[in-house]
């Protein structure tokens, strides 16, 4: 009796969070529940997120303590238009969507795990069980969705506090935890970016004394918590704990080979490693665009294989951007990242991401032609990178570079709308070389088309159909062809 008293004080004490069950389907899943007889609760992401204050995308995690596919079948049975269940059976979960929400179910389980799997034997468990094989107290946090304690917060590894005091921390030993599923390691690096929260002292060892075991992690999930580091709006927090506990090289060995800097006879250069993680915070600021910050994450790459010095010119990194773009297709190729046009983009991007810096100082009429044609739709994305790529601590020198860029832009618009590069089509096409010539399919048409292309570029004619057809006819002539009759 005392014991039971005792117990509902304790019980009575947690908080009630009901507010956060307003949405429809709490109340839904409650009366499955009901009906069923099944100790419900919602957890994880979305109870972490709505205490604190954060937007949670549209997917409710819950927990039967008992079969999560049955309460996802009865919850269904109680919706409008009785939504369908996807059920996984590997993984004993259930998934349905309905009014814009996901719902996923899963029975409470206890998981012990092998040496070479993250994929753990299961068996059926209490909530608490549940709670203990989960990653973070953080997102151990549980609300209960039965009709008793509605709204009643579940709190066994004081993760509220963790919330307040920005902590990540496993409910169990992180060792374990982490050897159990190194994914954990870059889960805790990516919730310590995406919500600025530390690592805890203990779990960031544990990270360092289990870094190898990453590499029975698939390349996808890996890539995966690096899109979404890179997404946070200071991806830089992400990177630093990944190099202090040792997973960037197993990741990254090209970028870790840009950390440090030499000196040679008095001279220095920059630590390009910490510069390019300055230009993923900048580029974090002006776009959401995740292949344009993986191209400020890999624009340097280059710089550590083709890094020499001598007398005369001092430190010199001579066609890193070629060298680096070519870097950028192992490393997708490596990570088993889509080797499409994405990857094209980045490595474009890599390629050129010297060439409004050598433009900003004479920004001529031509230049901004050629570089228009060259980076053609890309060519915003391009500016973008530069000025992201503007790491200097000099104020006067910021604010000249921030400035010639803004002249290659303006500039850019000027020569833009008069000369119309972006999308360029030659005003004189193939077909009509060959009529006019008598030409069949040669090298010949190529060389005046070309030619023709030059001339537009370099300003020595407008971009306009009548030049074009002048020029065609002179150049012709030039090497030796007639126009027939
Ligand atoms: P978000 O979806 O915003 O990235 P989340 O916390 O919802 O964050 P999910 O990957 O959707 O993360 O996982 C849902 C929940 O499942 C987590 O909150 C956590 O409790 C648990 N979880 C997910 N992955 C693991 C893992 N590898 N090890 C232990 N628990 C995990
Ligand atoms: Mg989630």
């Amino acid at each position: 009796m005392v014991k039971c008293r005792l117990y509902e004080r304790k019980m009575s004490q947690l908080p009630i969070f009901k507010n956060a069950l307003q949405h429809p389907v709490f109340k839904v899943v409650s009366e499955a529940a009901k009906t069923l007889q099944l100790e419900t609760y919602v957890i994880g992401g979305y109870v972490r997120d709505y205490l604190l204050k954060r937007e949670h995308k549209k997917d409710f995690d819950f927990v039967a303590v008992g079969s999560g596919i049955e309460l996802a079948r009865e919850v269904s049975n109680l919706l409008p238009g009785k939504p369908k269940v996807t059920i996984f059976k590997n993984y004993g979960t259930a998934m349905l969507k309905t009014q814009g929400v996901e719902l996923e179910f899963v029975g409470a389980r206890k998981e012990s795990y092998q040496e070479h799997s993250r994929k753990p034997s299961v068996e059926n468990g209490t909530l608490h069980d549940d709670q203990n094989r989960r990653d973070f107290t953080i997102n151990a946090l549980a609300l209960s969705v039965n009709e008793a304690n509605f709204g009643q917060l579940l709190d066994p590894f004081n993760g509220l506090k963790d919330l307040e005091n920005k902590i990540i921390r496993t409910p169990l030993d992180p060792n374990i935890t982490y050897s159990d599923d190194p994914l954990r390691m870059l889960r805790a690096i990516r919730f310590a970016t995406q919500l600025e929260f530390n690592i805890e002292k203990k779990s960031l060892q544990a990270i360092k004394e289990n870094a190898s075991r990453l590499e029975i992690i698939s390349k996808e999930r890996i890539v995966d918590e690096i899109h979404k580091i890179l997404m946070t709006p200071k991806p830089s927090l992400g990177f630093k704990l990944l190099r202090d506990t040792g997973l960037l090289p197993l990741i990254f060995p090209e970028l870790m080979a840009l950390e440090g800097i030499e000196e040679k006879e008095g001279q220095l250069h920059k630590d390009n490693f910490w510069h390019t993680l300055e230009v993923v915070d900048n580029i974090a600021q002006t776009t959401d665009d995740l292949w344009l910050r993986w191209a400020a994450l890999l624009h340097d790459i280059g710089k550590a294989p083709t890094k020499r010095f001598d007398k005369k010119n001092g430190w010199t990194f001579h066609g890193h951007e070629f060298v680096g773009s070519k870097m950028v297709y192992k490393l997708f190729k490596r990570l088993r990242m889509p080797m499409n046009d994405k990857m094209k983009f980045v490595q474009k991007m890599v390629l050129m991401s010297s060439r409004p810096i050598v433009l900003a100082t004479e920004v001529t009429d031509s230049a901004v032609r050629r570089l228009i044609f060259d980076a053609g739709e890309h060519v915003e994305d391009l500016m973008t990178l530069c000025e992201a790529d503007i790491t200097t601590k000099n104020p006067k020198r910021f604010q000249k570079y921030h400035n010639n860029f803004k002249r290659v832009r303006e500039k850019m618009v000027e020569v833009e709308e008069r000369d119309h590069i972006r999308n360029f089509q030659p005003p004189v096409s193939g077909e009509e070389i060959m009529e006019t010539f008598g030409l069949s399919p040669s090298r010949e048409i190529g060389l005046i088309k070309d030619a023709i292309k030059e001339a537009i570029l370099e300003g020595a004619i407008p971009n306009e159909y009548d030049a074009a057809r002048k020029f065609m006819m002179q150049k012709g002539k030039e090497i030796g062809l007639k126009p027939i009759a």
